[in-house]
């Protein structure tokens, strides 16, 4: 007899869902969170960033009411109100998430934990308790790679803790976290530099949606310097609290703050993987199957922890399709393919399925694509523009991707990844009416192919 059936380590997205789910379905469950309830997206991940992005975009209404016809005095941001209100909410959110682990009877274990055996967890506590099946949900933590004033620098765990806004703040990376976090800082004020190494940012994404995002970031005033690598961070001056950041390109400029952004690694450390068997990749991910089991049959992992798609909703139907696996006895795989997911820059992004560059590589395709002025812009006279692009694999007609960046972006990306994910062609997208006037009636009236291969 164990002491619980379902033994969660990590209490954020994926670990709360699969515990509670697999108590509501009778498992005995216990839950190890060393921090806080909620995990990466409710405490320091995407619930407090949509926040900043809703503070930044203020800033656009502000500008833009005046030429609809209001009287705007100088507007001001008061970040430190700010975090506040937005803190007071996470804090608010996390109760919930206790409270619900309690109605759902989940015994809470506010400790790190570690694997004794396939079969036993200890607390930090030094308690054991055993427990048929254990479930590693410990997600990831923000990498910095190792160089000279890494010390210095600060992480995206940081930033929703500042008090107050650096005036001038480098950002490094350009992937998800560095373009959200350069479209927030900006829009709030600050003067974003943002370097990156390679040639474009946000790498995997189509090649059209990053040249847009580039090019509309630089118009809002973001520097942007693309192959440029961070050699060294030194402190300029104690009492200003400065940085002088020297690059590769031989440069040496100074900011208030430097975020370094530059990828996640999931956490593994001190779970005492090796010693149990569980097998972990060169990345440090915990290797699982479609099942999400590891290779040892009583462990499974779930998240950002098995590097797979590092998405929050992700990480929750990987607990759903766990738990029908393992309570109900109904062996459910996680179908990772077509996820609509969006970039919270400024201009947003939404995007589901492939790129051009990958539908190419195995389908003779259509390319779709319109760039247009808002409907705002018109009377505002702000320049920017949106562009939607749909790809069509010729021979079939389905829909193979859809990517979009414009405001609403994200809103449009979850209703068009219906379409998708049901396989619809581009004749069924034509079918459908346009709602009018939107900007998402694009996507139901482009006629012709730009760039038929
Ligand atoms: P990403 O993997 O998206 O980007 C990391 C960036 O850092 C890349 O530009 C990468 O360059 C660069 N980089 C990596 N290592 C180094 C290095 N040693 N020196 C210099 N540059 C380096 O990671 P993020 O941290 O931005 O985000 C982590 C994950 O979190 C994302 O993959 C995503 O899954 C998730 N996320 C999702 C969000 C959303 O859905 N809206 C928002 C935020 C995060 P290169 O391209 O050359 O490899």
């Amino acid at each position: 007899m164990f002491d619980f059936d379902l033994f969660v380590i990590g209490g954020g997205s994926g670990g709360i869902r699969a515990a509670r789910v697999a108590a509501q379905k009778g498992f005995k469950v216990g839950l190890a969170e060393q921090y806080r309830l909620g995990g990466t997206c409710v405490i320091r991940g995407c619930v407090p960033k949509k926040f900043m992005v809703y503070a930044a975009d203020f800033k656009d209404s502000f500008e833009d009411s005046r030429a609809f016809g209001w009287s705007v005095d100088q507007p001001e941001f008061n970040f430190g109100q700010f975090q506040m209100k937005k803190d007071a909410e996470i804090k608010r959110l996390e109760g919930i998430y206790e409270n619900n682990l309690k109605q759902s009877n989940v015994a809470c274990f506010r400790s790190r934990a570690k694997i004794v055996d396939p079969h036993c967890v200890k607390l930090s506590d030094l308690t054991t308790y055993s427990t048929k099946m254990i479930l590693i949900a410990t997600g990831g933590y923000p990498f910095v790679p190792t160089f000279e004033g890494s010390d210095l620098v600060m992480t995206s765990n940081d930033v929703f803790n500042l008090r107050e806004l650096p005036k001038r703040v480098l950002i490094y990376g350009g992937g998800y976290i560095a373009c959200e976090f350069a479209g927030i800082l900006n829009g709030m004020g600050a003067h974003v530099t943002q370097y990156y190494r390679g040639e474009q940012i946000l790498r995997g994404f189509d090649q059209d949606i990053r040249n847009h995002l580039y090019q509309a970031m630089g118009e809002r005033g973001i520097d942007i310097e693309l192959n440029q690598v961070i050699k060294r961070v030194t402190r300029k001056d104690q009492q200003f609290q400065q940085l002088r950041v020297e690059s590769s390109d031989g440069e040496s400029k100074s900011f208030d703050a430097v975020l370094y952004a530059t990828g996640r690694k999931p956490n593994t450390q001190g779970l005492n993987l090796e010693t149990v068997g569980v097998y972990v990749d060169d990345s440090g991910a915990i290797v699982v199957d479609e099942y999400s089991q590891t290779g040892v049959p009583s462990i499974f992992a779930i998240g950002d922890v098995t590097n797979r798609l590092n998405l929050t909703p992700v990480a929750i139907r990987e607990a759903m399709q766990l738990t029908a696996t393992i309570c109900d006895g109904i062996p459910t795989p996680v179908d990772h393919t077509n996820v609509p997911s969006a970039v919270f820059t400024r201009p947003e992004i939404g995007t589901v399925g492939m790129t051009e560059e990958q539908a190419r590589k195995d389908y003779d395709v259509e390319i779709y694509k319109t760039q247009f002025r808002p409907m705002p812009n018109t009377i505002s006279g702000r320049e920017e523009y949106n562009l939607m692009k749909i790809i069509v694999a010729k021979e079939s007609r389905i829909v193979l991707g859809v990517h979009i960046i414009a405001p609403g972006a994200a809103e449009m990306i979850q209703m068009v990844g219906i379409a998708v994910k049901m396989g619809a062609t581009k004749e069924e997208f034509d079918q459908t009416v346009a709602v009018h006037p939107t900007a998402a009636e694009e996507l139901v009236t482009m006629r012709s192919p730009n760039n038929a291969s």
